[in-house]
Order: C-alpha cells, then sequence, then structure tokens
C-alpha cells in the first residue's frame, strides 16, 4: 500500500487565496486587518520566523508591523508596550514571539495580552474556552492540523486518536481538538512506559516530539493515519520530522510530509485568526 501524503502547503495556498479575498471584503469596509509582532533580542532563528510571518501577512494583504525590542528589556517596560496595542484599535493581531529572554515571566507577558488579540491562541481564557468549546482563538499549529485532516477527508468521530507530545502549544491543544471532533484521546510523552504499544492501537497517530525518528514501522498499524508535527533541522541543513517517513510510508493510509506538511498550515492559521479579529471578533 502506498500513502497518500497530505501536503499542507497545497491547502495553505488554497486557504491564503480565500484569506485575500476577505481582507479586500474587509478593506471596502475600511477595516485593514493588522497583526503586530513583539520580537525581543536577537534570536536568528525567531528572526527567520517573524520574517516569515510578515511576507506571509503581506501576500494577503494584512498590514504587518514588527516591533524589535532590546534583550535588556525590563518586563515592565515590555508590559506597557502590549498594554498600548491592547488599547490600540488598529492592531487586530498582537503576537509575542517565543523564547523571551530568561529574566522576563513568559506565562506573565501572555496572560496580559487582550485575550480578543491573542492570536497565538496561548491566553489561558483561550485555551480554557477551547476547552469547554466556546468560540476561541484557537493555537494555529493545532487548528491547522485539524483543518489538514478535514481537508483529506478525515473525520476524527470514533477514532481512536493517539497523541505523542504534551506541550501547551501543540499536544495539549490537538488532542482537546481532536476530543472535541469525538475521538477518543490517549497522550503520551516521555515518561510513557510502552509507547509503542500505544501508537500501535492509534487509527490517528499527531506526533509532536521534537526527536526525529520517534516513530519508525513497528510503531504504527497498518493503515494509520500520522500527522508529523516535528521540525529537527539537521546539520546538513535538511528538516526532517519525528517520524521515519520511509520506513512507515508503506504502511500507512495518510501522512503529512515534512517539509510541506504543517509548517504552513501553522502560519496559514495565524493569518486566519488575525482576520477573525478583524471581523469585529467577541466573545
Ligand atoms: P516541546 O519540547 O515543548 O514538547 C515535546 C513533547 O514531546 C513533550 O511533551 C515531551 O514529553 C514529548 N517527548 C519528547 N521526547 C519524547 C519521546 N522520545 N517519546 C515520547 N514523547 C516525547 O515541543 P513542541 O510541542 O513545542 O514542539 C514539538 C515539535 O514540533 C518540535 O520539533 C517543534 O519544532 C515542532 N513544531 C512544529 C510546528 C510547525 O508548524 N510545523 C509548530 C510548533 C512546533 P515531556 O512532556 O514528558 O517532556
Amino acid at each position: 500500500m502506498s500513502a497518500e501524503i497530505m501536503y499542507g502547503d497545497v491547502l495553505a495556498n488554497k486557504l491564503r487565496d480565500e484569506l485575500k479575498i476577505e481582507v479586500q471584503q474587509l478593506k471596502r469596509q475600511n477595516i485593514v486587518p493588522k497583526l503586530t509582532v513583539l520580537i525581543i533580542g536577537n534570536n536568528p532563528a525567531s528572526k527567520t520566523y517573524v520574517r516569515m510571518k510578515q511576507k506571509a501577512c503581506e501576500k494577503v494583504g494584512i498590514s504587518s508591523q514588527v516591533i524589535e525590542l532590546d534583550q535588556e528589556i525590563s518586563e515592565e517596560e515590555l508590559l506597557l508596550h502590549i498594554n498600548e496595542l491592547n488599547n490600540d484599535s488598529s492592531v487586530h493581531g498582537i503576537l509575542v514571539q517565543l523564547p523571551l529572554p530568561d529574566h522576563i515571566n513568559e506565562k506573565r507577558i501572555l496572560e496580559y495580552i487582550e485575550p480578543t488579540k491573542d492570536v497565538d491562541g496561548f491566553h489561558p481564557i483561550n485555551i480554557g474556552r477551547m476547552q469547554i468549546g466556546q468560540d476561541a482563538l484557537v493555537p494555529c499549529t493545532p487548528l491547522g492540523i485539524m483543518k489538514l485532516l478535514e481537508y483529506y477527508g478525515i473525520n476524527p468521530t470514533g477514532k481512536h486518536a493517539v497523541v505523542v507530545g504534551r506541550s501547551n502549544i501543540v499536544g495539549k491543544p490537538v488532542g482537546q481538538l481532536l476530543l472535541n471532533g469525538n475521538a477518543t484521546v490517549t497522550y503520551c510523552h516521555s515518561k510513557t512506559s510502552n509507547l509503542s504499544e500505544i501508537t500501535n492501537k492509534a487509527d490517528i497517530l499527531i506526533v509532536a516530539t521534537g526527536k526525529a525518528n520517534t516513530i519508525g514501522e513497528s510503531d504504527l498499524k497498518e493503515g494509520a493515519i500520522v500527522v508529523d508535527v516535528g521540525n529537527t533541522f539537521l546539520d546538513d541543513g535538511r528538516v526532517v520530522g519525528d517520524v521515519d517517513f520511509e520506513s512507515v510510508k508503506n504502511k500507512v493510509s495518510k501522512i503529512t510530509p515534512v517539509p510541506k506538511g504543517v509548517g504552513p498550515m501553522t502560519i496559514t492559521m495565524l493569518l486566519h485568526n488575525t482576520v477573525k479579529v478583524a471581523k469585529t471578533f467577541k466573545y
């Protein structure tokens, strides 16, 4: 059996074309969707991610502003910047690029962002609302995974979904969305005993460990649907996922590639969330 490859870039391009039209419609009503990104310090990876987000915004007509702040900025000063953006009605989305310098309390910063402008979906109010099935700004990677599954005709209802990884930004929320979608969900993590025994029972397997080759051919059941969230940069410049793609590709029924899988969907969902706010999103 040869697996169907679930290309995130294909769906991402389609959704970005749709967003472009929505942005044009908003502009006709004198609403210009705007995303402001705060970046602190000179982390090269963070700078690359911010540039990618900025470029993606420009392509669909979202106005993007990047505020570069000094590595040594105090927590109070950073809060003042966020406060200003919270109160600026021309700003729809606020994103603080992570990771933050060690002297800044990430939890305090993320909780200070106005929840209805929290386009990363990391604010406890958004996480809580998502958990109880209320409208919310949903974290971008989990939302992108759900859209990808839907596009490829996968309905989670009644399926056993196994999520490997329990981070607040990927593992936990994607499991919650799958549960909301009526899957039976099992979470695994680095302390899980018999990981392979559990992943072998998955109809849908989401892998988000950040460790290349966490999952190989013997860890899957025949016909499983696999979403590989991992992004590991090798010394030779290649990027690989958490799943040994070559060894599993003839055993699974559907699988996302790395690159061109989940990654393009994540940024697209950031655009989606920004447009959602611009359309006067209220709880
Ligand atoms: P974290 O490091 O925050 O979390 C990793 C999770 O995986 C933890 O829960 C950890 O368990 C678990 N884990 C680690 N090793 C193993 C193992 N051998 N077996 C089972 N579980 C394990 O990472 P993130 O969730 O932030 O990201 C995960 C990956 O996804 C990374 O490669 C990241 O780059 C990528 N990513 C990709 C995105 C995209 O758009 N494509 C977006 C976001 C992330 P424990 O909790 O016990 O430590």
